[in-house]
């Protein structure tokens, strides 16, 4: 039986309509989906698919799509019965909704940067939403909720698929799916680094743990660390001056495109303060040598923004923030050819035989200069 109850302010308690998009018209808060946790968590699932906890989302009446905040939104349109969807990306985001907009067979309006690269472009329009440039959407916090409240206006019978807490905040329990699915499939880590643009991940990653430990399931959530590109990290520094809202930045920089924000809100704040963690910018620098390692040494060619949670690892453990033998985890979020930066590799700094009779002479010579790491 579904576990809904209402969506509450987080702050002051207030109760809204599930289809409310702002936050909370007392106090400003953030809003979150309650539900009742007594009775039995299903440990018996394995987590294939975020439906297989659909008790613990939003009551919804269409789970033919799949996958996260995303597939959520789409069937959260359906059982509203919306005439469409909209949202403002260019990047994951934009793609994924594109994605299970078609999948629903809903319309999809998308609002995109005016210089959005093509790279990005491509992977969106894919999917033939509706795409609307806007120039300086992203310029402030202030410009882009304005584009969003005029679409709003514009189309009242479309669902606002912005994927972010103040906007959105049932989309958040997409992510606690992955607390579960962790909790179900193996030892919960000590610490979890988890890269943050606007936070719903970090945020939802709590509230799933939260969960688990008010029904048993879980002694105390892990530690979770709020990763942001150096440039691009108003929630870090927020979390270490030990403000208690994310203050807009200057433009943000960083090479980790899904991470590029210079805005946040303040659940995830709280998130990384009550669960013992902490926040921790990276250097493109770091960014990019954790990224090639993980392919080296894993087989795993992990987006840009992702790879910045793996080099915050290296980073905390130099800076002594954890312990060696802590269990660490971070949550790789999306594949690297998401976000592939032309990097200065030049293809002539390989080997070249001049032709292919020559092949065993130059493999030979390189594998004496120890030019590749095979045993001969
Ligand atoms: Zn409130």
């Amino acid at each position: 039986m579904n576990r809904f109850e209402s969506l509450a302010c987080l702050n002051c308690g207030r109760r809204y309509p599930t289809d409310t998009h702002t936050r909370c018209t007392k106090c400003n808060g953030i809003l979150e989906a309650q539900y009742r946790l007594d009775g039995r968590f299903p440990t018996d699932v394995r987590g294939r698919s975020m439906w297989d906890f659909a008790d613990f989302l939003p009551p919804i009446q269409e789970k033919s799509i799949v996958s996260r905040a995303a597939s959520l939104g789409l069937s959260l349109a359906r059982g509203l019965k919306r005439k469409g969807v909209f949202t403002a990306s260019d990047g994951n985001a934009a793609a994924a909704i594109s994605a299970y907009s078609a999948r629903a067979r809903m319309k999809c309006l998308v609002l995109i940067a005016d210089d959005t690269p093509t790279q990005k472009l491509a992977q969106i329009m894919m999917y033939s939403p509706i795409l609307l440039r806007v120039r300086g959407i992203y310029r402030s916090l202030s410009s882009l909720e304005a584009a969003l409240a005029q679409t709003q206006e514009i189309l009242p019978d479309w669902l606002n698929h912005f994927i972010w807490a103040p906007f959105n905040p049932l989309l958040v329990d997409a992510f606690k799916t992955i607390a579960y699915e962790i909790a179900l499939s193996q030892k919960v880590p000590d610490c979890i680094f988890i890269p943050v643009a606007g936070g719903d991940l970090l945020s939802g990653l709590y509230k799933g743990f939260q969960e688990l430990q008010k029904m048993g399931q879980l002694q105390r959530p892990p530690r979770l660390v709020a990763v942001q590109g150096e440039g691009a990290d108003p929630t870090v520094q927020a979390i270490e001056k030990g403000l208690d809202k994310v203050k807009e930045t200057a433009p943000a920089r960083t090479i980790a495109g899904a991470l590029r924000v210079n805005f946040g809100a303040e659940h995830s704040i709280t998130a990384v303060r009550k669960s013992g963690g902490f926040g921790i910018s990276v250097s493109d620098e770091q960014i990019v040598k954790a990224q090639r390692e993980i392919a080296r040494d894993e087989g795993i060619f992990c987006e840009i923004s992702s790879a910045a949670a793996l080099a915050a690892i290296s980073k905390a453990l130099d800076l002594g923030k954890i312990a060696r033998d802590e269990t660490t985890a971070a949550i790789l979020t999306g594949t690297g050819l998401k976000d592939y930066p032309v990097t200065g590799d030049d293809i002539s700094r390989i080997p070249i035989s001049k032709d292919v009779s020559s092949l065993s002479t130059t493999l030979e010579g390189m594998l004496a200069a120890e030019r590749i790491g095979v045993a001969v």
